[in-house]
């Protein structure tokens, strides 16, 4: 039997997985995964993410939200995409468990700063009154990220996903009691800040994800990735941790599961 994993962070609603999505999955279940997150960006995909996890009971589980580079709207269009969003939690709380992704990204320069902090801050009010956990996109904003949250994150709790900031900002997301993802570009050669920062987040405080369809690890580099692709991730984690991949496994499936609460 191989160890039971969750990928917790996959966009297995986007039409690249059209043609094949039952069989990602499946192939996710002979590995040995029990759960597959599944993160919107914004009002439509919140929507898609919800019906993904009625299609799969149990097994495929949902984020809502509204992405930083999706969050380029007037103020009153805001609103009434979050209180949609917002709604989707009260009407689907066997399938949604949590808010996301939401954060900074100052990579792509499409939204303002201004309109990305707007929705983030709106979003982690959501996550405040309806006790879930939130996923954080960042992209380039690290501190920024941290600021905000430092500010308006009382009371909220969650993962930072694709970490790809400094060993003192891995620290800075500790510091605040919550947990840090790696995707597959921890396993490029390149990577190895990433992997500085992997050190210093204990086992119990970290998360395995694909991000699937984007960041396949090395081995499957520039294809389109998928949630099994994660575990050698995992093996990646693994070395990093002088461990082996079932502990990686147990560790970060016990930790996915006390977060989001499967
Ligand atoms: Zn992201
Ligand atoms: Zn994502």
């Amino acid at each position: 039997m191989p160890a039971e994993a969750i990928d917790s962070h996959a966009h297995l609603y986007f039409d690249r997985f059209d043609d094949d999505r039952e069989q990602v999955i499946e192939r996710a279940k002979d590995a040995g995964f029990i759960a597959i997150i599944n993160i919107a960006v914004d009002e439509q995909t919140s929507s898609q993410v919800i019906e993904l996890a009625q299609q799969n009971p149990g097994f495929c589980h949902a984020v809502v939200g509204v992405h930083p580079t999706h969050s380029g709207m007037p103020a009153s269009e805001l609103q009434t995409t979050l209180a949609a969003i917002e709604k989707l939690c009260d009407a689907h709380p066997q399938q949604v468990v949590g808010i996301g992704e939401i954060g900074l990204d100052y990579y792509w320069k499409d939204v303002s700063p201004e309109d990305q902090e707007r929705a983030f801050i709106a979003q982690l009010d959501i996550a405040r009154r309806r006790d879930l956990p939130v996923v954080i996109h960042c992209r380039e904003a690290w501190d920024d990220t941290l600021d905000v949250i430092e500010k308006h994150g009382d009371g909220v709790t969650g993962v930072f996903h694709c970490f790809s900031g400094t060993v003192d900002q891995a620290h800075r997301a500790l510091a605040l009691g919550w947990c840090v993802s790696f995707a597959g570009n921890v396993t490029y050669p390149k990577a190895q800040e990433l992997r500085d920062a992997a050190v210093v987040v204990p086992l119990d405080r970290l998360l395995l994800e694909t991000d699937s369809p984007f960041l396949a690890p090395q081995p499957m580099r520039g294809k389109r990735n998928e949630p099994v692709n994660s575990l050698h991730t995992a093996d990646q984690l693994a070395e990093i941790h002088a461990t082996d991949r079932q502990s990686i496994l147990e560790s970060t499936t016990a930790t996915s599961r006390r977060l989001f609460r499967l």
